[in-house]
């Protein structure tokens, strides 16, 4: 085994072993999961500047028989890569579309949008325009108050086929929000090349914006280049009321965050 050296060495550590037993054992329980109707929503309220709710942010829970209520963060990365994903995100916006239709029924929610979160690999599926025209249509949703949130990985590759896929859903009517804004390859050649609605400021940046003069330029900059591109700015992670107002003054449209709602059963 010496001999062999350092990487069939590894192949044999028990920490290893018990990583990709548990991984495969967590793959099996979300394939299981999903078959069983284990996974709910959430929706996470967004306001405008006057305080007044405006939408939502639909986020997915996996309720585990065993191990409680699980957040994204334990098993998006895990279903992205099996592309599991795929039937996830599908029945994340057949939910939300279904919200939007018994939302459309009352004057007080009428107006709302909801915001789903759309993977690369769902976004690159074949017929994915087709699935989300099928789920608008059989549900009655109004496809004005859709909003698809999606990230930039988007545009590492393929960014005509980006905007094809995003045109023709906005045809439909359907809007799209760029998700995490900054976090990711956003080239600016790019950005302007897509059908945008939306840029979210990604909560990185919002986290210190009150101390650190570097991530308030950089919240800054990004409002002055969304507006200027025609796009409403929306910042995520909004936790304190200093935030917001530093958000506000420099300009940004929209918050959601703890401070005015966490995530709550939809
Ligand atoms: P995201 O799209 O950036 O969603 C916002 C995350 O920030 C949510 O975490 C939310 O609970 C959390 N959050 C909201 N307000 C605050 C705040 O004021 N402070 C802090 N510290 N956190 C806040 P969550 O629900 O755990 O979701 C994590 C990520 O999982 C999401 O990040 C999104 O990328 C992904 N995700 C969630 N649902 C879906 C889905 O249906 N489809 C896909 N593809 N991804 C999803
Ligand atoms: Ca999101
Ligand atoms: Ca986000
Ligand atoms: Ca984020």
């Amino acid at each position: 085994a010496k001999a062999a050296g350092r990487n069939t060495m590894r192949f044999f550590d028990p920490r290893m072993q018990a990583a990709v037993s548990s991984r495969v054992a967590l793959e099996a329980d979300l394939r299981n999961g999903l078959l069983r109707g284990e996974f709910v929503v959430y929706h996470q309220p967004q306001f405008d500047t006057h305080l007044k709710l405006i939408g939502a942010e639909a986020l997915v829970r996996w309720r585990h028989p065993a191990r409680g209520l699980i957040c994204p963060g334990e098993f998006i990365a895990l279903a992205e890569e099996t592309g599991l994903i795929v039937p996830l995100g599908g029945w994340m916006l057949e939910r939300a579309c279904a919200h939007l239709a018994r939302w459309a029924r009352r004057a007080e929610t009428r107006e709302l949008t909801l915001a789903a979160n759309v993977s690369i690999r769902q976004f690159r599926q074949a017929g994915f325009v087709e699935e989300v025209l099928d789920v608008l249509a059989r549900t009655g949703a109004n496809p004005a108050r859709l909003k698809l949130e999606l990230t930039e990985s988007l545009l590492i590759s393929d960014v005509e086929s980006t905007v094809a896929t995003m045109a023709a859903l906005k045809r439909a009517g359907v809007g799209f929000s760029l998700d995490d804004f900054g976090t990711g390859y956003s080239s600016l050649a790019y950005l302007k090349r897509l059908p945008l609605d939306q840029l979210k400021i990604d909560r990185s940046f919002v986290r210190d914006i009150t101390t650190d003069a570097n991530d308030a330029a950089i919240a800054r900059t990004i409002i002055a280049l969304g507006h200027s591109l025609g796009l409403a700015i929306i910042a995520e992670g909004v936790e304190t009321e200093e935030q917001r107002q530093l958000l506000q003054e420099n300009g940004c449209d929209a918050f959601q965050g703890f401070l005015l709602g966490p995530p709550a059963a939809a």
